[in-house]
């Protein structure tokens, strides 16, 4: 009985190739200095999954920035205006392309189906020419082989490389990306001849793709592909890896019925229904199946029981040397190693595993089918999932009474959005183009000096030696900077304000902090892109608020001012996207509860004499399942989150709300059924595309602030162009629902931008307000 993993985290333990990465951006260190931090680290990641018993060990999962420019660079598909003159792609061309250098931007980046992982984006035309241009694939088995171990080197397969990739600028759109294939395909045969003459005997295509919804052509030139390679493939195990949800039957019939494939893997974890097809659909003989039975998405330690009772079942259909244990995707989604937690509660300790726990998982899984079983480990797994299940951290009956009891009602304001937006005027008197921002204001340096002596503080109080800045100082320091935020505002004359989040880190952690149920790691980093890395809490409990999060700043903020402050609040989908989630219920249930506790903060805002309420969805359109049929589901539960959290407010408490990512006319009649009074939208990006949803004649009726500047760049944008797209919004939005505001919060922006390109914002709206 065999064991697999489809990847492994490439940041290390400790992050180790981020800092080398950056010293080398910044020229701080050489070429050199960053090849061996790269080489320690593959090297002991093997070795790591060599001595845990591992058989089937992935090379070519490690990439210096992502693996899809990886297979870019192999194809030599660079866009023109890298000007890179052909031969092996090396660093400069590489990392121009993925961060754009002095003269040239970087390739657009995306995210990597529904995880917060984000790609570079092929660009490619009729006239994309591809040569073998990266050998890295090779090199890195080779490398593996000379410390002696023989691995199954990884490529992303030739039809998911296309249909991710985009048409260049200047292609019509119609252009048919797949026509590419025949193009493609000769490059991927030398790789594949090389790789088998230095011995490889396994390689793993991942086509994550197949588990989308597929139209018949696409799944056609599946079969095409895998039938064009058949020959350069012979005489190897070939392993085509899907992962992040169920394969459909059509595309497990079409990829099952493959003559070159030998070998399917699945994720069994997101794709549940998979284990039934398999069943039902029966399973090629003498084909081998790497079942996905251990999260790669999540920290939970697996329940190494039921999984072995998966496994057995499958074990019946497809041959006892045909089973392969694997994990559900590649390890990169989650953290890498436990034993660097040692601030972590041991209780829940007990109930996770990260990388390197999980690959131990998969192998014990493994030996036990082998009839190896592992006593004491099985023994010490079954008892920590029997304490998580009956710890009292875990249940808060109350919590789950009231959560419960949401389930299947609705819940909405009494009055309809036009009704209450009079009421909130009467009482707010705002200018028609009403200005605002989205709620951070620049970090300073000294602000987040100030932020992390007050937290070390925390965790040191006992220290004789604690030398860092008291409550008061810290509470001082936090007003001091709010007033700052509020004057500057003032003097740009801006409609409604916001006091500038100085006391947040970030927009979720600041929450799950101050929530019950949640659990914080120091190292459980996942890579979001590039050098890039987020750490994002853990939910183990129910969840429920103990006391006021935000009513004290956000008062004290108000009372700097007689214009109306935003209370700024973070939505319970956004908490949830953004956070490692449980398992032992579903997500919904975890959602519903967050939406009661940000309720209740809800409320005490609104007692306390706050007018306008934001709650941020910035997440809200990430978590959209990847397959359509279940889309309904998710946005039912998830605009119903975000309704409870504000549905006991009075007409004349106006409630904001903010999301990123510019794409989402697919979810137009979904957010206007959050019922917000104003949403603020990211949109600079992608002006025309948000309007035209206007355009074509959907109706709307609250208030909507499409971003007028993009605050990504720090390019300040001139009064003229900021009135220009107010022009172009008011050509599709009545003029009384429109507000004008940046895209997105200031937070990673310089004063010395921000100041200027708000004074144009403001200005903009003054003009145009004299022109209606
Ligand atoms: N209120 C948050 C801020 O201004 C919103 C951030 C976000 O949308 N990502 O920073
Ligand atoms: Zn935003």
């Amino acid at each position: 009985m065999a064991s697999h993993i489809v990847g492994y985290p490439r940041m290390g333990p400790k992050r180790e190739l981020k800092f080398a990465l950056e010293s080398f951006w910044d020229g701080k260190s050489s070429a050199e200095d960053l090849e061996k931090v790269a080489t320690d680290l593959r090297a002991s990641i093997w070795k790591q999954m060599a001595d845990a018993g591992i058989k089937y060990i992935p090379s070519n999962t490690f990439s210096y920035y992502d693996q899809v420019l990886d297979t870019t660079a192999m194809l030599g598909a660079v866009p023109e205006r890298y000007s890179w003159t052909g031969g092996e792609i090396g660093f400069s061309t590489y990392f121009s392309m993925a961060r754009g250098n002095a003269t040239v931007p970087a390739m657009e980046m995306t995210k990597w189906f529904d995880t917060n992982y984000h790609f570079i984006v092929p660009e490619l035309g009729p006239n994309t020419k591809f040569s073998y241009s990266s050998h890295k694939a090779v090199n890195e088995y080779k490398e593996a082989k000379a410390l002696g171990v023989d691995t199954v080197p990884v490529l992303i397969g030739p039809v998911s490389y296309l249909l991710l990739s985009k048409p260049a600028k200047g292609v019509e759109k119609s252009f048919s990306l797949l026509s590419l294939l025949s193009s493609i395909l000769p490059v991927y045969k030398e790789a594949i001849a090389e790789l088998k003459a230095a011995g490889a005997t396994w390689i793993q295509f991942d086509e994550p793709t197949l588990v989308l919804d597929l139209d018949s052509h696409q799944l056609a030139a599946f079969s095409a592909a895998y039938t064009e390679l058949e020959s350069a493939l012979s005489g190897l195990n070939v392993l085509v890896e899907t992962y992040f949800a169920d394969i459909p039957a059509e595309s497990y019939k079409t990829l099952t019925s493959l003559n070159s494939v030998t070998a399917y893997g699945f994720d069994l974890i997101r794709g549940a229904k998979t284990l039934d097809l398999v069943k039902s659909a029966g399973f090629p003989s003498g084909k081998y199946l790497f079942a996905g039975v251990v999260d790669g998405r999540n920290i939970w330690a697996d329940d190494l029981a039921a999984s072995l009772s998966t496994l057995q079942s499958l074990e019946a259909i497809v041959g006892k040397d045909k089973l392969v244990v694997s994990t559900s995707c590649s390890l990169m989604h989650t953290a890498v190693d436990l034993i660097n937690e040692t601030k972590l509660d041991s209780e829940i300790k007990s109930w996770l595993a990260f990388a390197a726990q999980k690959v131990v998982e998969v192998n014990a899984l493994a030996k036990a089918l082998a009839g190896q079983k592992d006593e004491a480990y099985f023994a010490a797994n079954a008892a920590a999932q029997a304490s998580r299940k009956s710890s009292p951290r875990v249940t808060n009956e109350e919590v789950q009474k009231a959560a419960a009891a949401l389930k299947g009602s609705d819940h909405r304001r009494a009055t309809n959005v036009s009704a209450r937006l009079d009421a909130q005027q009467k009482k707010l008197n705002l200018p028609v183009l009403p200005t605002t921002t989205i709620g951070s204001f620049p970090q300073t340096v000294e602000l987040r000096r100030v932020r992390r002596e007050y937290k070390a503080k925390k965790w040191i109080t006992h220290s004789k030696f604690c030398c860092r800045i008291s409550e008061e100082e810290y509470v001082s320091a936090i007003k001091e900077e709010i007033s700052k935020v509020v004057k500057i505002q003032e003097e740009l004359d801006i409609d409604v304000l916001v006091h500038g989040e100085p006391e947040r880190n970030d927009m979720v952690e600041y929450f799950g902090e101050q929530l019950s149920g949640f659990a914080f790691t120091a190292n459980g980093w996942v890579q979001s892109y590039g050098s890039r890395c987020v750490k994002p809490p853990i939910i183990y409990g129910d969840v429920s608020r103990p006391n006021p999060m935000t009513v004290f700043w956000s008062k004290t903020a108000q009372s700097m001012t007689s214009r109306p402050m935003k209370g700024m609040l973070t939505g319970p989908v956004t908490i949830l996207n953004w956070s490692f989630v449980r398992n032992d219920q579903p997500r919904f249930e975890t959602c519903y509860q967050i939406a009661l506790a940000i309720k209740k903060e809800v409320e005490d805002l609104e007692a306390g004499g706050i007018q306008v309420i934001q709650i941020d969805e910035a997440a809200l359109r990430e978590g959209l399942p990847l397959r359509k049929a279940e889309h309904a589901f998710y946005l039912d539960w998830a605009v119903h989150s975000f309704r409870i959290t504000n549905c006991g407010v009075q007409d004349t408490t106006q409630i904001h709300t903010h999301m990123c990512y510019s794409n989402f006319n697919d979810i137009i009649h979904s957010i206007i059924n959050m019922d917000a009074d104003v949403i603020t939208i990211e949109n600079s990006r992608s002006d025309e595309k948000l309007l035209s949803v206007f355009r074509e004649g959907v109706v709307y009726g609250a208030g909507i602030g499409p971003g007028v500047y993009d605050i990504h760049s720090p390019r300040i944008p001139s009064t003229e162009e900021i009135a220009d797209r107010i022009n172009k919004m008011l050509a599709v939005l009545d003029t009384n629902i429109l507000w004008v505001n940046p895209d997105c919060g200031l937070k990673t922006r310089k004063y010395t931008e921000v100041k200027p390109a708000l004074t144009n914002m403001v200005s903009a709206a003054k003009l145009i307000r004299t022109q209606l």
